[in-house]
């Protein structure tokens, strides 16, 4: 076996700290060693594996659907007992009483998105949440109307964006303006969306953006997008989707305005469960703000006085409508309190080795077998998380298929890309070292 020392380069998190560089091998004895010496190791043990042909599968689709936590079982079913034996009393008397539910995940979900308490709420699914954000925060004039966004963002992000215009009896041929890769290229580059701002000055309203693309990968820095948007005179928004549990994020010291995610993707809290939301404390008692309001948003103290007139909950929380879906809270209650307990610098440390470690296996992969055609349209560190996306060629179907038939559960996006995430809570070294073994035996 050939076994090539590669050295790495140094790189950089957003918030400077570096790792020392790695030498990877392309081995059995390395991928175990370096499990070993993972002192996140044991987090796998709190998740379930899905089994391929009684073995546990390489999962790689921790961006798509999370696995499950061992514990949401036990969440669940406590949630369960206290309906049977509680009734509606549960409310007040339940384990977690669930008239207070959504403050139960605040403090967690604002580490996870770098925010205070008081800027994060639980609520609702990630596109209904942005809907409800555009409520406040997109706010066309005749003058100021346009919303920049990038090109090719995921579907429910698009017809989002122009529903909301077209609500506002704008053209969406007009109001959105597009940032597109140039020619030849996968990626943005950081500075033409800057220059795309610049260019529309004086009309933009909203510079809305993903935190990570959901096709390609890339990192977008959202502080520099941010101060460009604000210099601009524009609010900047972002869908993290694909970046809470990712990467680094400090939504707070960045400025950003508003964001909102999911929870079953890197978060872990099941199929459909329910998403957060971010808005600055700048806002916080900003009651000035037009919003779709429900009688969850309303003043917590005046909530069953019945009456009419909204007050909001300061912060986040004055933009919730309805009343908490407790037992879709309650599997992301005990997801996020793993996140908790494993550091968020810990996990972005070992997502970004697991992604460097994934990167060399392909390229060895490459080199020793001429068969397969890949190439990582991802752009490299720091525009990069947990997330690899190969450009496949003729043969991609046939090559994903051979991936699955062996026990590897990546994703297949239309029309040629696989995406495929390794997660630093429950994906090991050895994991991606399988995959390299099983790309490289690729023979059709
Ligand atoms: C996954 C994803 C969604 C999904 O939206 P839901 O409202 O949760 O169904 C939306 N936007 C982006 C960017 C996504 O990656």
């Amino acid at each position: 076996m050939t076994r090539i020392m590669q050295k790495l380069t140094y790189f950089e998190t957003q918030n400077g700290i570096t790792f020392a560089a790695m030498n990877f091998e392309n081995s059995i004895s390395f991928a175990k060693h370096s499990d070993e010496k993972d002192e996140l190791r044991h987090f796998r043990d709190e998740f379930f594996i899905p089994q391929h042909n009684g073995k546990p599968c390489h999962y790689f689709t921790g961006n798509s659907l999370g696995l499950q936590p061992k514990a949401a079982e036990n969440a669940l079913r406590t949630e369960l007992e206290d309906w049977k034996n509680l009734g509606v009393e549960g409310h007040f008397r339940g384990t977690n009483p669930w008239m207070y539910y959504h403050k139960f995940v605040s403090d967690h979900a604002a580490l996870i998105v770098g925010a205070k308490p008081i800027e994060v709420v639980v609520m609702n699914q990630l596109t209904s949440n942005l809907h409800f954000l555009f409520v406040s925060f997109y706010r066309p004039t005749s003058k100021r109307f346009k919303i920049i966004m990038e090109a090719g963002a995921f579907p429910s992000d698009m017809y989002l964006v122009e529903s909301q215009v077209k609500f506002h009896g704008l053209n969406p041929g007009e109001a959105i303006v597009e940032v597109k890769p140039r020619s030849g290229e996968q990626g943005l580059r950081h500075k033409d969306i800057l220059q795309a701002i610049e260019d529309h000055k004086d009309e933009v309203a909203l510079v809305f953006f993903s935190g990570v693309q959901y096709y390609t990968g890339q990192v977008f820095n959202i502080r520099e997008i941010t101060l460009k948007a604000h210099a601009c005179g524009a609010i900047a928004g972002f869908d993290l989707a694909h970046a809470a549990g990712n990467i680094e994020l400090h939504l707070h010291e960045w400025g950003v305005d508003f964001a909102a995610w999911c929870s079953y993707k890197y978060l872990n809290s099941g199929p459909g469960s329910v998403a957060g939301a971010f808005v600055h404390e700048r806002y916080a008692s900003d009651t000035s703000l037009p919003r779709f309001s429900g009688w969850w948003g309303h003043n917590e103290s005046e909530r069953f006085k019945m009456l009419k007139g909204y007050i909001p909950e300061p912060g986040a929380a004055g933009w919730q409508v309805s009343n908490a879906p407790v037992l879709s809270m309650a599997v992301h209650k005990v997801s996020l309190e793993i996140f908790a307990r494993a550091g968020m610098e810990k996990l972005f440390a070992k997502g970004k080795q697991l992604n460097a470690y994934l990167t060399y296996v392909i390229k060895e992969a490459l080199i020793s077998n001429p068969k397969i055609q890949l190439q990582i349209i991802t752009p490299e560190m720091p525009e990069r998380g947990c997330q690899l996306s190969l450009l496949t060629g003729d043969n991609g179907k046939q090559l994903f298929d051979h991936l699955a038939n062996n026990g590897v559960i990546a994703d297949w996006r239309h029309p040629n890309v696989i995406r495929m995430a390794p997660v630093p809570l429950y994906n090991s070294f050895e994991d991606v070292y399988q995959f390299g073994q099983i790309l490289q035996s690729y023979n059709e």
